[in-house]
């Protein structure tokens, strides 16, 4: 069988859907791997060091497509790049399917069978092969280190001969695995750390994390987890009293990193205009909903706002800006899941449609979009 590895076409993304260290592993599983030339080069990676793992570099589309039974991409190709694609052939990638409905369906036309990751199950078979949280995790991290970059002030709290500096504080919205890895940095780099989210569970685990947890805990609050896991869009009266409460913290607060989101919505709206202006000058928010339509009412994805002083940074893939380890986790995502799709007996692709993974993730096949969210819209 045959895996080959797509070359992202959006210049603005660096990662790469395998590492040498896959190649290596699919190929003790009796795979042959294609690699479009320059796949890595965002990742550090060359093609002499996919050469060098035993995978063959294909200077064309059509070459690395012809006879691929499995497509490993990043994010979602169009129809059109994916000319020369066998039918029955499997395309995983980040799909990023939410309102682009006409995409997929495109793409079904194909007869490539398609898998979005981030649909995989958060069950403990399927953590390895968990890419929201591989890469919310880094996005989490690199969110505290660029506010430390951009605030003019130090984190800790420091004596020196030359005077006391105080401890910066930092207050993380949402606290899923990206506001989990937040507060662990913001804590490691010596801030004063508080967070806040809607999920009751979230109270122990920031507090656990030696932060302080600020939260509207009323009946609402205490069933305000979905049987998934995820947030629940809140009530407009609920909303209004985390305003209430969250509006007099941020004043206090010189960094704000908001990490809020709800599953298949638009990103909650939670710091204001008004919010972010009521911070001193010099004072930063990082803004991680920014792809969803951001959690600040001034954030412009993929930029930075200064307004009245504060720095509003519109943070667009940041797991992208550490791309070799990013990469890293996400080819080992990407081989766990593929390892289940492959008879160790005849070293083929062997996709049991029955398998919870695969229903779960499988949003097309033989031509027609399967996930009824995604369907003739
Ligand atoms: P996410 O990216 O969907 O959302 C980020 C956070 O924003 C969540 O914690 C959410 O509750 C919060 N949020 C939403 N609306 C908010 C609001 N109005 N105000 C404040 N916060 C708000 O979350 P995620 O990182 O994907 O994690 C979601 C859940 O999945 C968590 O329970 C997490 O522990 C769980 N999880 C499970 C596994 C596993 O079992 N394998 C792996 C990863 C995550």
């Amino acid at each position: 069988m045959r895996i080959a590895v797509l070359a992202e076409t959006d210049k603005t993304e660096p990662r790469v859907a395998a590492t040498p260290e896959t190649v290596k592993k699919f190929a003790s599983l009796g795979a042959e791997l294609a690699v479009e030339a320059g796949a890595g080069a965002g990742s550090g990676i060359s093609d002499a060091d996919y050469a060098a793992a035993g995978a063959m570099i294909a200077a064309k589309r059509g070459d690395l497509l012809s006879n691929a039974d499995v497509i490993l991409g990043v994010r979602r190709p169009n129809a059109r790049e994916l000319a020369g694609a066998r039918a029955g052939a499997a395309l995983i990638a980040i799909m990023d399917p939410f309102g682009n409905s006409p995409a997929l369906a495109e793409l079904a036309n194909t007869g490539v069978a398609v898998f979005a990751m981030e649909f995989m199950p958060r069950i403990t078979r399927a953590q390895s092969m968990d890419v929201l949280s591989s890469q919310a995790n880094l996005a989490g991290y690199r969110s505290v280190i660029d506010a430390a970059a951009e605030y003019g002030r130090a984190l800790p709290m420091m004596m020196t001969a030359a005077g006391t500096v105080p401890a910066a504080r930092i207050f993380i919205m949402g606290v899923g695995v990206a506001g989990l890895q937040a507060i662990a940095t913001a804590r490691r780099l010596g801030a004063i750390v508080t967070a806040t989210d809607v999920r009751p569970a979230t109270k122990e685990q920031v507090e656990s994390l030696g932060a302080k947890f600020i939260a509207v805990e009323n009946d609402e609050f205490k069933q305000a987890e979905t049987a998934g896991g995820y947030a629940k869009e809140m009530s407009a009266d609920y909303q209004a009293a985390q305003k209430e409460l969250v509006a007099a913290h941020i004043a206090k607060q010189d960094i704000v990193i908001t990490t809020a989101l709800i599953p298949g919505r638009p990103a909650p709206r939670l710091v204001t205009a008004d919010m972010a202006r009521s911070m001193r000058v010099g004072s930063v928010i990082v803004d991680l909903a920014a792809e969803r339509g951001g959690n600040c009412e001034l954030t412009k994805p993929g930029e930075t706002v200064i307004d009245k002083g504060v720095k509003i940074i519109g943070a667009l893939n940041l797991p992208g800006r550490m791309a070799a380890t990013a990469s890293s986790l996400y080819a080992k995502n990407l081989y766990a899941f593929v390892e289940t799709m492959i008879s160790r007996e005849t070293k083929s692709l062997a996709i049991d449609w029955n398998d919870e993974l695969v229903k779960a993730t499988c949003i097309a096949k033989d031509r027609v979009v399967v996930d009824e969210r995604f369907k003739g819209k």
